[in-house]
């Protein structure tokens, strides 16, 4: 076993791994570190959650450490596709870099250029940036980014999806040839491996989950259902989703509900406050400063639900989220697994659950396929509260048919009963009086009984 002490890394960082609480390298920081500290080019292949923040983040405060940086040219940098995840490296090198001086900013968009432009003047040691911020800001003269030492790409498959990849193409020319290059990416698509093939020099590969292999402690399942109607599909599924929750009950502490489209992640939102559910939207066209606030309250527990694009939950570490809801079958076979991999976290147990139409068959086969088993079947809990509600009406129907039906008993008494009206000839009067609702004004209680009669009666009774 390799403990945080025989990687070579600066007391001060081990003094702050040991306060963070970690006892040991997980395997990509095993992998990585070594490499990363011998000045070495890393192709990380890792998913999120596998401690791979931290394989790029400690050796580059090691090495770091040591020199200062020069005004307006950082001396390394960090690209992150999503502002979120860029904001959780950052989080990141403030935990571990807590015993080491160290500047670093942060270019992410929805933040003002002013005070980005301030930092980065005073000179930083690490930039951490998604790509278009940080073209924006060197377009503005306000950057030269020759003093890069070293280069982080994180996530570089989710940047292709983006469609970040001629983006970073161009940052990666505009820093020294002599730069050492750490590139993580959670699977080699061909375009990755031909950028990788592009800009890095004898890459040490650390690989520590095949690719797209979902975690054991994640408990899959999958509603088939046919839509009532074509236009009814999105409005079927929010019913199932709601009775996959309720069915979950207390179990489901919080959860992510995955949608394909922005415009979905906003009515699924609503739809799950309106039935009174605590839900937040969370996607690339809403406002950073509620971006923020919405991931806070989900962390800190405050918000039950989080409903996710998969830009805007990409990377994000969110340690013990119970459950994982895909409303819809996601069109990329792979991102199934990283939207899954929100759950089962660190060794904890994980739900993930997925709604799929028939039209979504191609896709749910595209999943199976990559996972190689198939997802178990889930009984649609909406067709389930149908059938409960038919059967109990029906019960209900056949307990008034046995009701309707009168018992020897019940008879008798009632006959009992009927000669008792016929002896209380006036009460009987009286009260078909009030069951016609007629009353007779100007008579006072010394009403003539063949008055009180229905007409119906007096000619029965006649
Ligand atoms: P990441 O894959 O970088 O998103 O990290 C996932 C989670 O693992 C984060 O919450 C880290 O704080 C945590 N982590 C990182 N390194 C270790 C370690 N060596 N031991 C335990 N947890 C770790």
């Amino acid at each position: 076993m390799t403990n945080f002490a025989d990687l070579n890394l600066n007391p001060k960082i081990l003094k702050a791994i040991e306060e963070a609480g970690y006892s040991e390298p997980t395997p990509i920081q095993q992998g990585a570190i070594p490499a990363a500290l011998e000045g070495k080019d890393v192709l990380g292949i890792a998913q999120t959650g596998t401690g791979k923040t931290a394989s790029f983040t400690l050796p580059m405060i090691h090495v770091l450490a040591r020199g200062r940086a020069r005004a307006r040219m950082p001396r390394s940098l960090v690209l992150c596709p999503t502002r979120e995840l860029a904001a959780q490296v950052a989080e990141n090198f403030d935990t571990y870099s807590k015993y080491v001086r160290l500047s670093k900013a942060l270019l992410i968009g929805g933040v003002s250029f002013k005070e980005q432009d301030l930092l980065i003047d005073r000179g930083v040691d690490v930039l951490i940036a998604t790509p278009g911020r940080l073209l924006d800001h060197f377009e503005r003269g306000k950057l030269l980014l020759t003093g890069v030492q070293v280069m982080v790409v994180d996530e570089a498959d989710r940047m292709l999806d983006m469609g970040f990849i001629p983006d970073i193409e161009r940052i990666f020319g505009l820093t020294p040839f002599t730069r050492q290059t750490l590139f993580f990416s959670a699977t080699m698509a061909t375009e990755i491996e031909r950028i990788t093939n592009t800009f890095l020099s004898g890459p040490t590969r650390v690989e520590v989950a095949r690719q797209a292999t979902a975690s054991e402690t994640i408990k899959q399942g999958v509603v088939l259902f046919q839509p009532q109607r074509r236009d009814r599909e999105s409005s079927d599924k929010r019913d199932i989703l709601r009775g996959l929750i309720e069915a979950e009950g207390d179990k489901c502490t919080n959860a992510i509900i995955f949608c394909n489209r922005k415009s979905d992640v906003d009515i699924c939102a609503k739809s799950l406050k309106k039935h009174g559910y605590d839900a937040a939207p969370i996607h690339g066209d809403l406002e950073q400063s509620q971006r923020t606030a919405t991931l806070d309250g989900f962390r800190d527990g405050k918000l039950r639900f989080l409903v996710a694009s998969d830009v805007a939950a990409r990377g994000l570490d969110i340690p013990s989220v119970s459950h994982v809801f895909n409303f819809d079958v996601p069109t990329n076979a792979e991102d199934y697994v990283h939207r899954i991999g929100r759950t089962g976290r660190a060794g904890r147990d994980g739900k993930a659950m997925m709604m799929s139409a028939p039209r979504d068959g191609k896709n749910l086969d595209a999943i199976e396929k990559l996972l190689q088993t198939e997802i178990p079947r889930l009984e649609n809990p909406v067709s389930t509260r149908k059938k409960t509600i038919a059967q109990s009406s029906a019960e209900v129907a056949e307990q008034k048919q046995v009701q309707a039906e009168p018992k020897p008993k019940l008879r008798e008494r009632d006959g009992r009963q009927r000669n008792k009206q016929t002896n209380t000839n006036h009460d009987h009067q009286q009260n078909n009086a009030k069951k016609d609702h007629r009353t007779v004004v100007g008579m006072g209680p010394d009403l003539p009984s063949f008055i009180a009669l229905s007409f119906q009666q007096r000619m029965v009774e006649s």
